[in-house]
C-alpha cells in the first residue's frame, strides 16, 4: 500500500491552522526541529564533507589502500566534532593497490585508449606489453573455442560483444525514422545473444585465457549512455584485465575482425597486498535516557574504483556524516543512542553490516530504528516499511512534523516487505530489525553512475543532498525522542503468486518467506 505524506500534513496543517511560513512549512513548534533545519539547509558541510572524501582520497574499493585512508578520514572528522568514533574490524579481505593504466593502439595508427583495469587485476609488473589484438571465432561450438584458445598466447584477446552503436536509444527515439529504434535494437539483441552464445563472459573464461597464455584481455562493459561503462573486478592472477570504452572497444574489435592488424601497448601498475584488515567506521553520540536503545544511520562507505564512488555511495556516507554533525550540534544529549555506521564490504555481498549485526546482537535487539541511504544523490522519494505492521504509524506521526518542503516528495510503502538483500538495512531487517531504507529518486543512477567510470564528485546534486541529511537527522531525533519502540510485528507475507500480482515495490518483489540473516564473509574467498 503507498500512502502519500502530503495528505496527511495536510491534515495536520488543518488541525493545527498554521500558515506556510516562507521556506518552510512546521506542524509544530519544536526548537530542535528548526536548529536542524538552519543547520542542515542553511550552514550545510555537504561539499566540504564530500569533496576532500571523494576528490582527494577517491575511490574505496574494499581491501585498497583508499578504503583504509577514508575509514582514518572519517573517524578524525567525526572526533573533529566532538563526536566519539572508531573503526571496528569485522574481518580481513584481499589487499590491492591500483596503479596507473595506460593503454595505446600503436598499429594501424596510433590512439591512445580510454581504458582501465578492472579491480583487483593484475598489471604488467613495470613492462610495456605490446601485441597484437585477436578476437574470439563466432558461431562454432565448445571445440570451436577451444582450439581457438591454442592460438592466444601473448596476444591480447577481446571478449566482449561490439556494440554496434555508442549512441544511448534516446538518440534512435528522437532522430530516427520511424522504426528506427525498435530495427537498430532487433538487431543488437540478435547480434549480441549469438556473441553470448560463442564467447562466454565469466570470471571462469579470464582464467581460461590466462593459462592460455593471454598477454591481456580486452572487455567493455557499456552502460548505454554516452561515455559511461560499468567497471566491476576479475580473478585473475598474471593476465590483466582491461575495460575499454564502448567507442575504443569497437575501434579495436572492428580492426581485428577485419584483419587489419591492431598492435595495442599496454602499461599498468597493481600491487596485491595480501590478506589486510577491514572495517566498519562507528560514530556514537551516547544516550542519556536509554542508552541501550539505538537509532542508527547507516551507509555503505566501500566504492568500486573505476571512478570516485560518488553516489555509490559517497553520497548516502555523506548524509550519514552530515546527520551527525548536525546532531550533535542541534541534539547532543539524545534520549536514545545515536548511532553511525559507514559500512566496509558492501559490494562484495553486505559483510560489513552483516558482521556487524553478528558481532554486535544487542544494538540489534535495543534497534529502535535504522535509517540506510544508498541509492544515489536524489531526494528521498520513497520509505518502506519493509513489512513490519506497526511501523507506518510512527513514521507518520514523525514525518507530520517534517517540513513539508521535505516530505511532499515521500512515498511510504505500508507495510511494503522485507529487503533480502540490495544494501545494509537487510543485514538488519531479516532480524525483524526495525531497518529501513531512505530510497533515492534515480538521477539516472542505475545507468549513469552506478558502479560506472563516471560516478565522480560533479554528479552529486547537492541541493538533494542538503534535503537528506536534514530529513535524516530529523527522523533520527523524532526515533530517538520517541516515547514508545517501534514495533517488530512481521505481516504475514502473501503466497508466491500473490507476489506477483499487484504487491510490486520498488526492488525485488515481495518474497513468499521472511529473509533470513547470513553471516556475511569474514574473509575473502569464505
Ligand atoms: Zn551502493
Amino acid at each position: 500500500m503507498t500512502r502519500r505524506i502530503p495528505t496527511l500534513l495536510a491534515a495536520t496543517m488543518l488541525v493545527c491552522g498554521a500558515a506556510p511560513a516562507a521556506g518552510q512549512t512546521w506542524a509544530v513548534d519544536d526548537p530542535v526541529l528548526k536548529r536542524i533545519w538552519t543547520l542542515g539547509m542553511e550552514e550545510s558541510h555537504a561539499e566540504r564533507i564530500a569533496q576532500p572524501l571523494l576528490d582527494s582520497i577517491g575511490p574505496r574499493l574494499t581491501g585498497s589502500p583508499g578504503m583504509k585512508a577514508a575509514n582514518d578520514w572519517a573517524v578524525a572528522l567525526l572526533q573533529s566534532w566532538g563526536i566519539e568514533a572508531r573503526n571496528e574490524q569485522y574481518g580481513t579481505w584481499r589487499g590491492w593497490r591500483r596503479g596507473i593504466t595506460h593503454i595505446d593502439l600503436v598499429a594501424p595508427r596510433v590512439r591512445t585508449l580510454e581504458g582501465t583495469m578492472l579491480a583487483w587485476s593484475p598489471g604488467t609488473n613495470g613492462r610495456k606489453v605490446e601485441a597484437p589484438v585477436v578476437v574470439p571465432p563466432l558461431g562454432g561450438d565448445s571445440a570451436a573455442l577451444a582450439r581457438w584458445l591454442t592460438t592466444v598466447r601473448g596476444k591480447f584477446v577481446a571478449i566482449s560483444f561490439p556494440q554496434p552503436t555508442c549512441r544511448p536509444d534516446a538518440h534512435y527515439e528522437e532522430y530516427g525514422t520511424e522504426g528506427a529504434l525498435e530495427r537498430m535494437r532487433e538487431a543488437r539483441s540478435l547480434a549480441e545473444a549469438a556473441f553470448r552464445r560463442s564467447v562466454p563472459q565469466t570470471r571462469d573464461f579470464h582464467r581460461r585465457l590466462e593459462e592460455a597464455g593471454a598477454a591481456g584481455i580486452l572487455t567493455s562493459n557499456w552502460s548505454r549512455d554516452v561515455g559511461v561503462n560499468k567497471v566491476f573486478h576479475t580473478e585473475t592472477e598474471r593476465t590483466p584485465v582491461l575495460d575499454l570504452s564502448c567507442e575504443d572497444y569497437g575501434l579495436v574489435y572492428r580492426l581485428a575482425a577485419n584483419g587489419q592488424g591492431p598492435v595495442v601497448r599496454l602499461e599498468a601498475d597493481a600491487e596485491f597486498l595480501g590478506e589486510v584488515p577491514v572495517y566498519n567506521t562507528i560514530g556514537v553520540i551516547r544516550g542519556s535516557e536509554l542508552p541501550d536503545e539505538y537509532v542508527l544511520l547507516s551507509a555503505h562507505y566501500d566504492s568500486w574504483d573505476a571512478a570516485s564512488g560518488a553516489t555509490d555511495n559517497g553520497t548516502g556516507s555523506t548524509t550519514m556524516l552530515e546527520a551527525m554533525r548536525i546532531l550533535k550540534q542541534a541534539y547532543p544529549n539524545p534520549k536514545r543512542t545515536i548511532l553511525l555506521a559507514l559500512w566496509g564490504g558492501e559490494e562484495q555481498g553486505l559483510n560489513g553490516s552483516r558482521r556487524f549485526a553478528a558481532m554486535h546482537p544487542e544494538v540489534v535487539e535495543g534497534l529502535q530504528a535504522l535509517f540506510n541511504q544508498d541509492n544515489g544523490t536524489g531526494r528521498v522519494v520513497n520509505i518502506s516499511m519493509q513489512g513490519l505492521v506497526g511501523a507506518g504509524a510512527h513514521f507518520g506521526k514523525w514525518l507530520a512534523r517534517v517540513p513539508a518542503e521535505i516530505t511532499r516528495h515521500i512515498d511510504l510503502q505500508i507495510p511494503g516487505a522485507p529487503g533480502g538483500g540490495g544494501s545494509d538495512y537487510a543485514s538488519f531487517i531479516c532480524a525483524g530489525a526495525p531497518a529501513f531504507s531512505l530510497s533515492s529518486l534515480s538521477w539516472s543512477y542505475g545507468t549513469v553512475t552506478w558502479h560506472t567510470n563516471r560516478d565522480t564528485y560533479d554528479k552529486i546534486v547537492f541541493e538533494e543532498i542538503r534535503n537528506n541529511a536534514t530529513l535524516t537527522a530529523m527522523l533520527a531525533y523524532l526515533a530517538s525522542e520517541d516515547p514508545e519502540r517501534v514495533p517488530r510485528e512481521r505481516r504475514v507475507l502473501p503466497p508466491r503468486r500473490a507476489a506477483s500480482q499487484g504487491m510490486a515495490q520498488r526492488g525485488p518483489g515481495v518474497p513468499s518467506e521472511w529473509p533470513q540473516c547470513r553471516p556475511g564473509a569474514e574473509r575473502y574467498g569464505s
